[in-house]
């Protein structure tokens, strides 16, 4: 017996039972448009992405976009870290958690300063 979300309208899965040979009564799941869960809904290429997922709105908060942000966000740490060293500025800090893959120079160490140097260099030419 189907189950009464394909009564009401929901992709119904296309697959067919290996044991009577009639088409599955299940109600396709995971945003797949091919499979139920039993006839492997779950694989990657059944699974909706990008603009075709339900939950997609605008494609600012995208693992790229968001990946983007984080780079520029610790270039620009980055940056300030090196300005604090040479007495650039004279007011308060960034406050709030730093990204992931933030790493804080030690700057009186010139290698280390070398580094934060190079690590926003390569952070531009990386774009
Ligand atoms: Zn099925």
């Amino acid at each position: 017996m189907p189950l009464p979300s394909v009564l009401n309208g929901a992709l119904q899965c296309t697959k067919l039972c290996k044991r009577t040979g009639i088409r599955c009564k299940n109600p396709c799941a995971y945003g797949s448009k091919v499979a139920c869960k039993t006839h492997g809904s779950h694989k990657s290429r059944n699974v909706l992405r990008g603009t075709d997922h339900p939950r997609f709105s605008h494609g600012e908060r995208t693992k790229e976009v968001e990946t983007e942000h984080r780079r520029a966000s610790i270039t620009l740490l980055t940056l300030r870290d090196i300005g604090d060293y040479l007495n650039m500025f004279n007011g308060g800090h960034n406050s709030g958690r730093k990204p992931n893959g933030y790493r804080k120079y030690d700057m009186s160490d010139p290698e280390e300063l070398a580094l934060a140097i190079l690590a926003t260099v390569q952070d531009r030419q990386v774009k």
